[in-house]
């Protein structure tokens, strides 16, 4: 049996942190979106009992450090599975980029496999094991537009009502998120994002609401390293956005439209202006509708 699965990207529409557990994980309080950027995953059983990925994209790793593949070895291992299956990756979200690349890859492992293998588990039960290697992963095995807190992992869905564009681009770096939230220990949080008055604005289908309650706590972190940002977000919303934010730990930048005929602006705005290495037109979506 072959399975094919699209695996999207996320923005976050607003991240605060709000304490720190015991055993050093973040408290979070963010909103997940789901974009239209999404890699292809295509899962086939083999009788061989290994676990093999492939992929054309240098850029990830094709060993057992892949979320995907440490997704595949928990469900073989929890559940003696003595299949094996062959996976093959079509990268297309930019890596190392705060779009949750390698958490939603995992989550489209976790959701083929339990499937390709007939583990009949629930997406209750895949999200409790998958916080074990990620807390945006059972994001990602929900999807959709969420309010995420916890270490990532208590997640409330969040009724969508605003129609907007997006154009995303990442500059030519790659981030660590772990080096981020690291340096954000010794940085003064000098402002909390309302992100409740975020979910408000989603639900109320206020586009300009949501844009003035976003706010982001690691992107002065970010910014003060890659200052590029700043400069993408300056270029997109000084060519029709409504406003531009960094997503996650960064550095990729969104700048939210409420018009598409400036969308299509923006997004030639920041492509001729080789700020950025990776740039897309899109808009937000619900994988599960
Ligand atoms: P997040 O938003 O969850 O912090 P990210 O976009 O910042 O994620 P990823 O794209 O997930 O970061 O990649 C971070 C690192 O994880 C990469 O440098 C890569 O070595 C490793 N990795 C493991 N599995 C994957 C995968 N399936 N896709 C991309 N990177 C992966």
């Amino acid at each position: 049996m072959k399975i094919t699965r699209k695996a999207y990207a996320k923005i976050n529409l607003g991240l605060d942190v709000i304490g720190k557990r015991d055993d050093g994980y973040h408290l979070v309080k963010m909103i997940m979106q789901n974009v239209d950027i999404y890699d292809t995953l295509t899962f086939e059983d083999t009788k061989d009992g290994e676990i093999t990925l492939i992929s054309a994209d240098d850029g990830v790793p094709t060993d057992a450090s892949n979320l995907i593949c440490r997704a595949a070895l928990q469900l073989k291992e929890t559940f003696s599975v003595d299949k094996g299956v062959r996976i093959e990756l079509e990268k297309r979200i930019p890596i190392a980029a705060g779009m949750a690349g390698g958490s939603t890859d995992a989550a489209a492992a976790y959701l083929a496999l339990n499937e390709l293998w007939g583990l009949s588990l629930s997406k209750e039960d895949l999200c409790r094991m998958a916080v074990k290697l990620g807390a945006d992963i059972p994001y990602c095995i929900v999807g959709g537009t969420a309010l995420s807190e916890g270490i990532g992992e208590v997640l409330s869905p969040v009724d969508n009502k605003a129609e907007y564009q997006l154009v995303v681009a990442k500059p030519d770096i790659a981030v660590s998120t772990g080096w981020v939230y690291t340096e954000l220990d010794s940085h003064e949080i000098k402002s909390h994002p309302d992100i409740d008055g975020v979910k408000s604005a989603i639900e109320a289908g206020d586009v300009r609401g949501i844009c003035e309650k976003i706010g982001n706590v690691l992107e002065p972190v970010t910014v003060s390293k890659y200052p590029v940002i700043t400069d993408i977000e300056k270029l997109l919303e000084d060519n029709g956005a409504v406003r531009a934010f960094m997503t996650g730990s960064g550095p990729t930048v969104f700048a939210v439209y409420d018009d598409s005929k400036k969308a299509a602006k923006g997004y030639e705005a920041v492509k001729r202006s080789g700020l950025a290495r990776q740039f897309f037109l899109t808009k937000p979506i619900d994988p599960g509708q």
